[in-house]
């Protein structure tokens, strides 16, 4: 099978499972996030990928080649650490040529492609710069050019925005995109940042737990998470406690909610109803929808500007809702009102 393909891979340290039977495939050239908490083993699985670690069960192959028992040298792979790890005795030009070098490859090869992946991530002409003279936002380009120095066909950063500051964060999650798009080189990130990870992924992995809970586009997954624990990793979400009936309709509060989204493990009984803030509208008692909404009492509304977050009181449930201003139905606290909620909006997950 053509890409990067992870089949029932578990890793063990003793007693603690770091990875759990964990079964990926992502097509060559996509950019993939594992996202998810400290400790869920996102780092370990992103080694066994390396050849860092080995698996204790499972598989690992890149475009139908069997990498799991290759040893790190021999896999075609560049990685950028979280802590880069360039090594600060070396020039910047030193540092991305070393695996060149190590290699055999001719000094005037090394200098070439120096100079190429300089300009690549624009930083032209600072090969004989020393590390320790360099920011962290440049530091961090240094290490990606001498992850690539050798063509890899597989590009693996592990937390690589954790040293930067906020703002330049963002940019070089943007810029990173882009590199990899342009390289249309098969780019696997560890990241707990779920911004991050919808800024630059096509395919996002959310783990917890040593398991992988959903894998899909950052649309789909923030659309449609499957359990509560990736409604919540994800974005912002009101969990409203649901009843399901055996025929599928579903109550809140004894009020019918029709609905869209099921996850698979939702089962008669107890569930709970998802819903994102922004597909949640508040009305004005007058204005009453005909249907999918819940009453409540305004209990804060805070306006930033460019959206306006409505909390709501739902006899003892708090929704948020969060509005545009030329949406905002211009209600007031304690005010009473009716919570909308589209059945486009509504998804009904496990409790
Ligand atoms: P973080 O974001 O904090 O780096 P992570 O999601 O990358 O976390 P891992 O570093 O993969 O998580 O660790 C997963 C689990 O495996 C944790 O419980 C960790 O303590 C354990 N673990 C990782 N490496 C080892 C090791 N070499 N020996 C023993 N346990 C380990």
């Amino acid at each position: 099978m053509s890409g990067l393909n992870i089949q029932n891979v578990t890793k063990k340290y003793g007693e603690v499972t770091a990875v759990q039977d964990v079964n990926l495939h992502f097509n060559k050239g996509e950019m993939i996030c594992f996202l998810g908490p400290s400790g869920c083993g996102k780092t370990t699985l992103l080694r066994m990928i390396a050849g860092l670690e080995e698996a204790t069960n499972g598989s690992i192959s890149f475009d139908g080649k069997d990498l799991t028992h290759v040893p790190v040298h021999k896999r075609n792979i560049g990685m950028v650490f979280q802590s880069f790890a360039l090594f600060p005795h070396l020039s910047v030009g030193e540092n991305i040529s070393y695996s060149m070098k190590i290699r055999g490859h001719s000094r005037s090869e090394c200098e070439d492609r120096v100079k190429e992946l300089l300009d690549m991530i624009h930083l032209p002409g600072i090969e004989d710069r020393r590390i320790t003279q360099m920011s962290g936002g440049q530091r961090q380009r240094v290490a990606i050019a001498r992850a690539l120095a050798l063509n890899p066909e597989i590009f693996l950063l592990d937390e690589p925005m954790s040293a930067l500051d906020a703002n330049l964060r963002e940019s070089m999650q943007i810029e990173l995109r882009r590199l990899q798009q342009n390289l249309g080189i098969t780019t696997v990130v560890v990241t707990h940042d779920q911004t991050e990870a919808m800024t630059m992924a096509d395919d996002i992995v959310v783990m917890g737990r040593a398991r992988v809970h959903q894998t899909g586009s950052p649309m789909d997954i923030y659309k449609t998470p499957k359990n509560k624990f990736v409604a919540d990793f994800i974005g912002t979400s009101n969990l409203l406690p649901a009843n399901l009936s055996a025929d599928g309709a579903v109550a809140v509060n004894g009020v019918a909610m029709k609905f869209e989204n099921k996850s698979d493990d939702a089962q008669a009984g107890d569930v709970v109803l998802m819903t994102r803030p922004e597909e949640v509208f508040v009305h004005k008692e007058g204005n009453k929808p005909a249907g999918n909404a819940l009453e409540g009492i305004v209990n804060f509304i805070r306006d930033i500007g460019m959206t306006i977050e409505i909390l709501v009181d739902c006899d003892g449930q708090e929704v948020v809702s969060v509005m545009t201003p030329k949406d905002f139905p211009e209600v007031e606290l304690g005010e009473k009102v009716y919570v909308e909620m589209p059945p486009s909006a509504c998804n009904i997950l496990a409790a």
